[in-house]
């Protein structure tokens, strides 16, 4: 595990004007509880984990 997250952004696919998916930076937090499993997980603040469901402010 040497990875490295520069950024609390995170990219999602949508759709673009020319109807074509596209991927755009969104802000996001990980999730906690995710993180000390070793998972990462993100999760747009508000949200709900998709995985373990905790919610993410
Ligand atoms: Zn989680």
């Amino acid at each position: 595990m040497c990875q490295s997250i520069p950024a609390d952004k995170f990219t999602v696919p949508a759709m673009n004007e020319s109807g074509g998916v596209t991927t755009m930076p969104v802000p996001g937090r990980r999730c906690p509880c995710c993180l000390e499993r070793g998972d990462t997980v993100w999760v747009i603040p508000g949200k709900c984990c998709p995985v373990c469901g905790t919610p993410v402010n």
